[in-house]
């Protein structure tokens, strides 16, 4: 019984033991560049039935790519895992952001989306910093969580909404069949993909009568001081754009 009993305690703490090491490399794997991008590319190409050569062209020479990545002002890498991010020096696309582009029917409308999603993360990297959701459960953190993401919705856009809110309309096919939820769900960090598609097309600035349908959206009551704030992040983001310039 008693031999029993270490074994099954050893057991456990092998499974621990995989199980953290998985969670510390899910973590890790986010921040390291894949060198060899044959293997995705030749993955990509034969789930999507595509031409190898045509999804090599599509990660290593893309026009759509190097304009956002001189537009960024950032290097383009690519990770194993999910999304997209920026950080200090590079914009960080996942193979599998990649393959969801690759697979919109044409190539044009996967690089609007390529495109608008480069200058999404980089606008949060501008105005946001990198730790920038807001954790607790209240109507307040919701509405500063959604403003950023739609002041980023905007700034991606710089004058261009139909652009945007075209590459967002792409996300509903998208949806379809990899993100069903967040196309009419809303949740703490994101407002659902159709209001951001409807801000977009309904208002033509980031201005205070936005964040008033947003805070009213949320549930939240903004005042004075909120507006304040908001703007002085905007002209933060405003004065890195022009000192860059
Ligand atoms: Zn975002």
């Amino acid at each position: 019984m008693k031999e029993m009993l270490i074994i099954l305690f050893i057991l456990s703490l092998i499974v621990l033991l995989i199980l953290s090491g998985w969670l510390v490399w899910q973590s890790v794997k986010r921040f390291i560049p894949i060198r060899n991008l044959e293997p995705m590319i030749k993955a990509a190409a034969r789930q999507l039935s595509l031409s190898e050569d045509m999804v090599r062209d599509f990660y290593t020479d893309n026009p759509i790519l190097k304009e956002a990545e001189s537009h960024a002002g950032r290097k383009i890498c690519f990770f194993r895992g999910y999304g997209a991010y920026a950080n200090g020096k590079r914009v960080m696309l996942s193979t599998s952001f990649m393959y969801e582009c690759l697979a919109f029917s044409t190539l044009r409308e996967g690089n609007t989306y390529l495109y608008y999603t480069v200058m999404h993360e980089c606008a949060h990297l501008k105005y946001d910093g990198r730790c920038r959701y807001r954790l607790m459960p209240t109507s307040k953190a919701k509405f500063y969580n959604w403003i950023s993401e739609v002041r980023a919705d905007f700034s991606a856009a710089e004058g261009q909404h139909e652009r945007v809110a075209n590459a967002i309309l792409l996300v509903k096919r998208a949806a379809s069949v990899n993100i069903p939820k967040r196309l009419i769900k809303d949740d703490h960090h994101h407002p659902s993909w159709v209001r951001r598609i409807q801000y977009l097309n309904e208002f033509n600035m980031f201005a205070p009568d936005l964040w008033k349908k947003i805070a009213h959206d949320c549930g939240y009551h903004i005042t004075l001081d909120d507006i304040a704030k908001i703007n002085a992040t905007n002209s933060k983001g405003n004065l890195e754009r022009s000192r860059r310039a």
